[in-house]
């Protein structure tokens, strides 16, 4: 059998503990008997972070940049406890802020899985609710305070150009107290509207921003009005073509209604209200194994796809004492799909996003068949068979292999 020839490359991020064992068995049984792909690999394990001081997730992103495609294994993040662990010479900061940082931002689309046969905690959901999370300003680029007693909190803006400054009162603090002060910029969330709307358009799903403009009339108003103007001059006709709609929500309206709703729908979240809500979201569907998360740097053309979930570390414990676990492999064989079928997109070769497509297929199929990892089969009944990792992944490479054949 002949291999697909993959026109450029793909940037792989690997990473560590149960997450990796996972990783591999996709990458060497799933992808690389398919695919002649030329894989620019990065090794971020927590080891080789910090043998090289973390520079390795600084190349990792700047390879994803240079060539448009990447796909990231879970990684740990240190604590006291991962630095005692490893004995590592360094707190690192975890791999997906840095790599965020260097592609300069963007939006981050929490997609999760709908599997037929697997009830949601949220019954009504029975498409995506997918979760666009500004990746950029806000509280994670804040200035916080800790005020240590009565006096006054002022905000100045010092214009370059020598203007008059603009000094605000804040607050007259009559006791302690805290005090927080952030930012954002209008180009930023411009990128943050188009992504959105990209996304929308390209899975043919209605996008909402939801704010709250009424309390924050001009930060939040900002979004409001960059959003509908890059709409407006940019989006409106293709949405219209396309039978699909923007509309702007208050914050607690759209989370009522997204409760309400079957799904289907891009909800664009400013930084912390995305956080929130990828959270909440990737809950109501089930299992952590079910959502992945597709990062979409400002320049419109990188992508970046890796599990939402963690390293999985409690299953890994068992492997280390050789005992068998139940790890769900869907959201990392998302995370391959979606970053084979943009290359394909980018390069403009059709078979390599159909082979995307039918490895992502037989995932749904096995899994709607009735085989599948134990934190599904809880979902289904407290008595639903089913099956340890190495189990499942052997059953999607016998999958895979048919459909190829
Ligand atoms: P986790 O997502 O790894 O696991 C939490 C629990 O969710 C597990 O104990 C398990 O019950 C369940 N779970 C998660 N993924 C599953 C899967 N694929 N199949 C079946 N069950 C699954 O989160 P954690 O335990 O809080 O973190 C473990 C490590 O992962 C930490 O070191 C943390 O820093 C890291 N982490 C990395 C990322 C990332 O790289 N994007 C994200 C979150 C956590």
């Amino acid at each position: 059998m002949s291999k697909i020839k993959v026109a450029r490359p793909v940037v792989e991020l690997d990473g560590d503990e149960m997450a990796r064992i996972v990783w591999r068995f996709i990458r060497d049984r799933l992808v690389l008997p398919y695919l002649d792909v030329d894989l620019k690999y990065f090794d971020l394990g927590i080891q080789n972070r910090d043998a090289t001081r973390d520079r390795v997730t600084v190349d990792a992103a700047e390879a994803v940049g240079e060539h448009g495609v990447g796909v990231k294994c879970p990684t740990v993040t240190p604590d006291e406890a991962r630095v005692e662990e490893f004995g590592l010479r360094a707190m690192y900061r975890p791999p997906g802020d840095t790599v965020r940082e260097v592609l300069g931002g963007g939006a981050v689309f929490r997609e999760p899985v709908v599997m037929g046969n697997v009830p949601r905690r949220v019954p009504g959901w029975t498409r995506p609710v997918v979760v666009g999370r500004h990746a950029f300003g806000d509280q994670y680029r804040a200035t916080d305070l800790k005020v240590p007693g009565p006096g006054t909190l002022t905000m100045t803006f010092t214009p370059q150009d020598g203007s008059d400054p603009v000094e605000l009162e804040v607050y007259e603090f009559p006791g302690p107290g805290v005090a927080l002060s952030m930012y954002n910029l209008d180009r930023s969330v411009r990128d943050f509207a188009r992504a959105s709307f990209r996304y929308g358009l390209a899975h043919g799903y209605p996008v909402y921003l939801a704010t709250k403009n009424t309390v924050l009339k001009r930060y939040d108003g900002r979004f409001k009005d960059v959003f509908q103007e890059v709409f407006d001059a940019e989006f409106r006709a293709d949405y219209d073509a396309a039978g699909l709609t923007y509309g702007h929500r208050l914050v607690e309206d759209m989370a009522a209604s997204v409760l309400k709703g079957e799904g289907g729908c891009v909800w664009a979240c400013k930084n912390y209200d995305g956080d929130v809500q990828s959270g909440a979201v990737a809950g109501g569907f089930g299992s952590p194994g079910l959502s992945t998360d597709v990062l979409v740097p400002p320049d419109g053309r990188t992508l970046l796809a890796e599990p939402a979930h963690g390293t999985v570390t409690r299953h890994y414990r068992r492997h280390q004492q050789g005992r068998s676990t139940s790890t769900n492999p869907v959201a990392s064989v998302l995370a391959w799909t979606r970053a084979l079928a943009h290359r394909g997109a980018l390069d403009g070769t059709p078979e390599v996003t159909g082979f995307a497509r039918a490895l992502w297929e037989v995932c749904v199929e096995t899994v709607e068949s009735g085989r599948m990892t134990r934190d599904l089969a809880e979902l289904i009944s407290p008595d639903h068979p089913w099956l340890t990792t190495e189990q499942f992944l052997d059953v999607l490479d016998t999958a895979v292999q048919k459909r190829t054949l």
